[in-house]
C-alpha cells in the first residue's frame, strides 16, 4: 500500500490485504480470544491474547492510520474509552487540560466528573481566541490542549495549525477530536496536532450500527505509551465491531461528498426560512470560522445547527414534527437525524460554561435525496 495513494484507495486497501491462507478478499473476522503457540513463546505473527492484539483489530488500525496519515492507530470500545485512555496516559494529578468552551458534552463530563476528582484540572476557553489560549496555557501545569473542530453542536472552528504552534512553544500536547470532519475532510496530524481522537461511532462507521473510538498519532513516544495503555487498561473494541468499521470506512469518501452537498443545500434553505433566526454551518460565507475551515478542511461536513426565532418551544416542536429526519442522538450515519442538544446530547452540560442555547436544533444530514429532506424540514417548520 503506497503512502502516496489517494484517500479512497487507502480507505479501500490499507490493512485490507487478501487473507494469505485462503485468498479471501475481505480480511477474516477473527473471533478468538487466544492463539496457539508453536512451543512456549512461539507466537505466530505476534498474537497471544486478543486484548493485547487481534488480527481484525490490527487491520482496522492500519486502515485508520493510513487515513489520518499517522504512524499508529489504536481502536477502543467507544470514543469515550479512547479519550479516557488518552487522558490517563497524558495527565497526572496536578496537570490541567485547556479545552474549548463548547466541547462535546461527554468529553466535558469525563474531564469534569471523572478525572477532576483524581486531581486533573480543566479550563474551558474560547479556542477561536488565540490570545486567550496563549494566556490559558501555563507551561508548568497545562498538559493538554483539547480541540474539537468543528465543534458539537455549535459548529465553531478552531485554527489547528495556530493551536499546534502554541502547544509546541509551551511544551503541551495538542489533541484534536476529528469526529465531525472525519479524515476525509481534515487531517490534523498534517497540521501539527500530536494526537487525533475519533468517535468511530459517527462518520467512520457511517451506518449507525457500531460504537467505537480511535486514537491516531505519529509521535513515537506517545504511540508507545498509548499502545501500552490500550492493553493495560483494556478498553478495546471487539473483532466484530472492528470488522463492521472496516466495511463502513471503505465508503467514507463517497458518503462525505454527499453529506457535504446535502448539508450545503439545507443550510441555504434554512437561511431563507422566516422561522429560523440563524444557521450555524461553516460552509456559509458569513460563518465566523469560514475562512479557516476553507483552509484546513476540504469540505464543510454534514453537520449543521440552527436557532429558532420562537425559542425553545419552537425548537422542540420542529424536532418532534420531522418524519425523514429521525429524532435521535448521535450523528454521522447515512440516515438523517434531528435533535435538541439542550435536552438531549448536551443535557449534562446544563449549568456549566458549556451549556448550549435552548432554541438550538442540530441536524446530522444524511445521504438521502436532498429534495426529500428539504420537503421534510419545510413541513416541520411551517
Ligand atoms: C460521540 C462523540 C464522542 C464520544 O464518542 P462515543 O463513541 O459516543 O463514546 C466524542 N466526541 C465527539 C465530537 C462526538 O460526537
Amino acid at each position: 500500500m503506497s503512502e502516496l495513494a489517494g484517500f479512497n484507495t487507502r480507505a479501500i486497501h490499507a490493512g485490507q490485504e487478501p487473507d494469505p491462507a485462503t485468498g479471501a478478499v475481505i480480511p477474516p473476522l477473527h473471533l478468538t480470544t487466544t492463539y496457539k503457540q508453536d512451543g512456549v513463546g512461539g507466537l505466530r505473527g505476534g498474537y497471544e491474547y486478543s486484548r493485547s492484539g487481534n488480527p481484525t483489530r490490527a487491520a482496522l488500525q492500519e486502515q485508520l492510520a493510513a487515513l489520518e496519515q499517522g504512524t499508529t492507530a489504536l481502536t477502543f470500545a467507544s470514543g469515550l474509552a479512547a479519550e479516557d485512555t488518552l487522558l490517563r496516559t497524558l495527565c497526572r494529578p496536578g496537570d490541567e487540560i485547556v479545552l474549548g468552551g463548547d466541547a462535546y458534552g461527554g468529553t466535558f463530563r469525563l474531564i469534569s466528573r471523572v478525572l477532576e476528582p483524581w486531581g486533573v484540572g480543566y479550563r474551558p476557553i474560547d479556542l477561536g481566541d488565540l490570545d486567550a489560549v496563549r494566556e490559558a496555557v501555563a507551561p508548568e501545569t497545562t498538559r493538554v490542549v483539547w480541540c474539537e473542530t468543528p465543534t458539537n453542536p455549535l459548529l465553531n472552528i478552531a485554527d489547528i495549525a495556530a493551536l499546534a504552534q502554541i502547544a509546541r512553544e509551551s511544551g503541551t500536547v495538542l489533541v484534536v477530536d476529528n469526529t465531525f470532519a472525519s479524515p476525509y475532510l481534515q487531517r490534523p496530524l498534517t497540521l501539527g496536532a500530536d494526537v487525533v481522537v475519533h468517535s468511530t461511532t459517527k462518520y467512520l462507521g457511517g451506518h449507525s450500527d457500531v460504537v467505537g473510538g480511535a486514537l491516531v498519532t505519529s509521535d513515537a513516544h506517545w504511540a508507545e505509551r498509548l499502545t501500552y495503555h490500550q492493553n493495560a487498561m483494556g478498553a478495546v473494541n471487539g473483532p466484530f465491531d472492528a470488522w463492521l468499521l472496516m466495511r463502513g470506512i471503505k465508503t467514507l469518501g463517497v458518503r462525505m461528498d454527499r453529506h457535504c452537498a446535502n448539508a450545503a443545500r439545507i443550510a441555504e434553505f434554512l437561511l431563507d426560512h422566516p422561522a429560523v433566526a440563524s444557521v450555524l454551518y461553516p460552509g456559509l460565507p458569513d460563518h465566523p470560522g469560514h475562512e479557516i475551515a476553507a483552509r484546513q478542511m476540504s469540505g464543510f461536513g454534514g453537520m449543521l445547527s440552527f436557532r429558532l426565532r420562537d425559542g425553545e418551544e419552537a425548537a422542540l416542536r420542529v424536532c418532534e414534527r420531522t418524519r425523514l429526519f429521525t429524532l435521535a442522538e448521535s450523528l454521522g450515519g447515512v440516515e438523517s437525524l434531528i435533535e435538541h442538544p439542550g435536552r438531549m446530547t448536551h443535557a449534562s452540560a446544563a449549568g456549566s460554561p458549556l451549556e448550549v442555547p435552548a432554541d438550538l436544533v442540530r441536524l446530522s444530514v444524511g445521504i438521502e435525496d436532498v429534495e426529500d429532506l428539504l420537503a421534510d424540514l419545510d413541513r416541520a417548520l411551517s
